[in-house]
């Protein structure tokens, strides 16, 4: 980050702006929205321009700059659309001890102003530190149509409450509170009575709150993380995050995703290791049960889908033994990004109408399963954790008489940007691990090839039918 994102106080204070062409009305246009006061120093003002001085918006000084002009301004702008005279008034500025933007001049600049969606007392703004103004613009555009005009009325009025909320107990109580304001009430008084019904609202809400003294209970929502693209994610999970007090997180739920956590929330790392641990699972069931206890709302993400290969059960029946109560959203599990990033089907009529998702080790060490069955031609399996225990897997599938040439696909960090595809026999398919040196999570695909290679292996062996 070059340039830190921070909000000015410009309230009463002095902004100066050198110009008097179109540069200067395009700023000049987003500083009126300020409550700032506004000096605009130029010899040939345009019309707008002297129109806002008659109205009182602004002071107009009917010169070019000079020494003194900029004094005491806390920002200024150099908008005359001319690179020489920019620089002479930057100087005169910085001169004056003014914070100085160039217009169209990065370098020369101290500050620079980001695209803004204007919900005043809400103020998005959208910076790409110059590289993209097309971007910050579309975002923008995304922004303005997404958030409800309303959205500054109702932080308006809820501004106004601050103080009489203060009765609520900080925390929890509180933060519901406003939820429901914003998300609920308050849209819901703008739509019945207009601006005029939100007041009423507001105060019969903090009535309600403040004659109900039940402590609410806590809550476990037991969230599917996704394989690691925060896009995967869904939008329960993304809302459980937004309110989480705590988030209880396994080794493998993306940083991206972690991110995406309320700023406030206590983020506990529970990672657990392949075949070591760093937590027991007694140890994260009580650390579940005791913050929900607490009286918190507590988010449990596990990677993928947490009822795959989640121990998710054992969490569960230790919130039922503890009276909590709680909620499974699902995710999306490796196996079904693995075959969207290798563009295959888990099922596929006339080659498999099962498919099985196995470990390749379990808590006791290797996993044993119906080889026999697995070693079918057309069979597919999704083998979780099976890094280590490829030579095991590919030995007892071969002894069970499955072909060598069998396909096998290893994607490594499935849908993350260091994704990689190995596409495998079965016969080679712990040398190749090995060749490969995987340090990712990885999910192998029994009996499905990439489509690509799937399609070259085809006309291969059309070609050799020809033949
Ligand atoms: N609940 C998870 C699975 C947890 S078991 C799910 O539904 O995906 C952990 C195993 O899942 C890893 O050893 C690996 O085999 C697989 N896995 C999880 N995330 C993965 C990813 N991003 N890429 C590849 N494999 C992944």
């Amino acid at each position: 980050m070059k340039h830190f994102p921070i909000f000015v106080a410009v309230e009463g204070r002095r902004i100066v702006l050198s110009g008097g062409g179109e540069e200067a009305l395009a700023k000049l246009r987003l500083l009126l929205k300020t409550e700032a006061n506004l000096t605009v120093v130029a010899e040939n003002a345009a019309p707008e321009i002297r129109a806002w001085a008659q109205e009182g918006r602004l002071t107009l000084i009917s010169r070019a700059m000079e020494p003194g002009d900029a004094m005491c301004a806390v920002l200024f702008y150099a908008a005359n659309g001319d690179d020489a005279e920019d620089a002479r008034v930057a100087a005169l500025a910085h001169r004056d001890g003014a914070r100085v933007n160039m217009v169209d001049n990065l370098h020369g600049s101290q500050f620079i102003t980001p695209a803004i969606v204007d919900r005043d007392p809400v103020t998005i703004a959208i910076g790409t530190e110059g590289a993209a103004p097309v971007l910050a613009r579309a975002i923008k555009a995304d922004l303005e149509a997404k958030l409800p005009a309303s959205l500054g009325v109702l932080a308006r009025i809820g501004k106004s409450f601050r103080s009489a909320v203060e009765a609520l107990p900080m925390g929890r109580k509180r933060r519901d509170f406003w939820s429901e304001y914003y998300f609920n009430k308050g849209p819901q008084a703008i739509e019945e009575d207009g601006e005029n019904g939100v007041q009423s609202a507001l105060k019969n809400l903090l009535d309600t709150y403040l004659t109900d003294t039940r402590e609410k209970a806590g809550h476990v929502d037991l969230v599917g993380a996704g394989p690691g693209d925060p896009d995967l994610l869904t939008l329960k999970a993304r809302k459980a995050l937004d309110k989480a007090d705590v988030v209880i997180y396994d080794r493998l739920v993306s940083a991206e995703i972690l991110e995406l956590a309320r700023r406030e929330a206590v983020m506990i790392d529970a990672g657990k290791e392949g075949f070591g641990k760093a937590m027991s699972q007694s140890e994260i069931n009580d650390l579940i049960v005791s913050h929900a206890k607490d009286g918190h709302q507590v988010v449990r993400l596990k990677s993928g889908d947490p009822t795959v290969f989640g121990r998710l059960d054992e969490e569960i029946d230790a919130c039922d033994a503890a009276d909590v109560s709680w909620r499974i959203v699902p995710g999306i599990t490796a196996a079904s990004a693995a075959v969207a990033g290798i563009g295959q089907s888990l099922t596929k009529r006339d080659r498999n109408g099962s498919v099985r998702f196995i470990t390749g080790h379990d808590m006791k060490g290797y996993a044993d399963h119906d080889w026999r069955a697995l070693s079918r031609a057309g069979e597919v399996a999704a083998i979780y954790m099976g890094k280590r225990a490829a030579r095991f897997v590919q030995g007892r599938l071969l002894m069970h008489g499955a072909h060598p040439e069998t396909p096998i696909t290893v994607v490594e960090n499935v849908s993350r940007v260091e994704q990689r595809t190995l596409t495998c026999r079965l016969g080679t398919l712990s040398d190749d691990l090995e060749t490969a040196n995987l340090t990712g999570p990885a999910l192998m695909l029994l009996g499905l090839a990439p489509r690509a290679a799937l399609q070259v292996a085809q006309d291969i062996s059309i070609q050799e039918v020809a033949q």
